[in-house]
């Protein structure tokens, strides 16, 4: 089967004043590294692509080989992808053909028939999305298409979430947002080395030095070349369905989608909740790193004091990996029990906790069991995501429904509270909250029918009006 599960960091930047980009394409990705912990890549042309396992870090070690890599075009990836697929061979950018490499965050839902349609020039079926989408893609160029036209004629064909960034044998680099918006994808530009750049996220932009400039528009594709910056719409305007979980766990504060504060959209959906669950306690606590600015908002709308109340052991071997994109559950629990309680905070008290979501719940056993062990009086946790009931086919590695704690424990039709307090027993919480996707809109900001919540509500209808076969099946079971 096609590996279909890539969410991840693209970086690619280009120089017009011939400045070498490399160096600012691993600073962009290494600012990146909370979208993709399990390998990473570069790609300049003339050379081989340059793709290693593990962390971005992990290029000093590799300074010699790298620095034979320069060029003022390069592109880059971080990778989170699951079980089983985590090997060097899908670790990107790909090169495909003389022609270009290729680098993905998102999931092609039909990238079974993609594979299928390339599997006869190709030789096989493709194992990875990204590579049938980038041999479908050299397909439309080998006709004479230019890359616009190309990219124009390959989008029609596309199922699913996805930015691209392509790099070409010329040195132009490409970048590409599916017309929904689903994962975003921002331009800049780093004014001491006349570079363009373009990034998943803008804390990349930050890294770098780089100015915002504008986030790449749902349905657009940007060139950087020697004319500067051009771009077509490669499909017409619809509505847009921006990841709403983007904003509550997987983009990093510091960073702006889609025009929004993600600190502050943390901060606002902390306050929604207090107002929402009207519960008393006398301390909050993040559960570290992404729930602390919705446990500040949460705080300052309660009256009840913030506190730190578990720590992340950072100079543990998995001091900096985040749990949820873990690809092996056991690796996943093992992150989560680097999380070590100060009993000073916690000793005797009524404690709330602020997460920014339940999945499968044993992450939320593992800290409920955790501050009982350090004696809290009593232990309430206070979610920011709604329940998610539903499978993401759109770049979220959510597990199959029967995994997921909210449809195990509660009916489909239940409320948010009738399922909140399920999911307490559960995970073994005093009291339990969740917010839901009036809450989470309101703290976002954006009209709530610009945003997905399909996770949540099931609804897959601006994804296709027809999910492929087997995608209807996962839906479904
Ligand atoms: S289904 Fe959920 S996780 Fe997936 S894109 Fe939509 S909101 Fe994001």
């Amino acid at each position: 089967m096609t590996e279909k599960k890539e969410k991840c960091g693209l970086f690619a930047a280009r120089s017009s004043s011939g400045a070498d980009v490399v160096p600012m394409t691993l600073q962009g990705l290494e600012a990146q590294q909370h979208r993709g912990q399990e390998s990473w890549g570069i790609s300049v042309p003339g050379k081989p692509v340059f793709t290693r396992m593990g962390l971005v870090t992990g290029w000093h070690l590799e300074a010699d080989t790298l620095s034979s890599y320069s060029g003022k075009s390069a592109i880059g990836h971080v990778r989170y992808s699951t079980t089983g697929r985590s090997v060097i061979e899908n670790a990107q950018p790909i090169q495909v053909g003389s022609e270009f490499s290729i680098a993905h965050n998102g999931t092609l839902v039909n990238a079974d028939e993609i594979s299928a349609s390339v599997a006869p020039e190709f030789g096989r079926p493709c194992e990875s999305d990204t590579l049938a989408a980038g041999l479908r893609l050299q397909h439309f160029l080998q006709e004479g298409r230019g890359m616009f036209e190309a990219f124009k004629s390959l989008s029609v064909e596309l199922v699913g979430a996805y930015c691209f960034a392509i790099l070409d044998s010329s040195g132009m680099i490409y970048v590409a947002r599916d017309p929904r918006g689903y994962r975003p994808l921002c331009l800049g530009w780093q004014e001491d080395s006349g570079t363009f750049v373009a990034a998943s996220e803008s804390c990349a932009l930050a890294s770098v030095g780089a100015d915002f400039i504008r986030d790449v528009e749902p349905g657009e594709i940007v060139r950087f070349g020697d004319a500067g910056v051009e771009s077509i719409r490669f499909a017409p305007r619809m509505a847009t369905a921006y990841c709403s979980f983007e904003y509550t766990y997987f983009a990093h504060p510091s960073s702006r989608l889609n025009g929004v504060s993600v600190y502050e959209a943390r901060k606002k959906v902390g306050r929604v909740l207090a107002k929402k669950s009207q519960t008393t306690g006398d301390v909050v606590i993040p559960v570290p790193d992404s729930a602390r600015p919705s446990a500040l908002g949460f705080a300052l709308e309660s009256g009840i004091p913030m506190d730190e109340g578990l720590m992340k052991d950072r100079y543990g071997r998995k001091g900096s990996i985040r749990s949820f994109i873990e690809p092996e559950q056991p690796r996943r629990e093992e992150v989560v029990r680097r999380i070590i309680p100060i009993k000073e905070t916690i000793k005797g008290r009524d404690v709330i906790v602020i997460d920014d979501s339940v999945v499968r719940g044993t992450s939320s056993r593992i800290i409920i069991d955790s501050l009982r062990r350090a004696g809290a009086k009593s232990v309430k946790m206070a979610v920011t995501f709604p329940p998610i009931r539903h499978p993401c086919f759109m770049g979220i590695d959510f597990p199959s429904r029967e995994e997921l704690l909210a449809h195990e424990v509660a009916r489909d039709d239940d409320t948010t509270s009738e399922t909140a307090s399920k999911v307490a027993n559960a995970i073994g919480a005093d009291e339990f909250f969740y917010n839901d996707i009036e809450g989470l809109g309101e703290a976002i900001g954006l009209p709530r029918d610009s945003l997905c919540f399909a996770c949540v509500n099931g609804d897959y209808s601006k994804l296709s009006t027809t999910l492929p076969v087997k995608a209807q099946e996962q839906a479904k079971t």
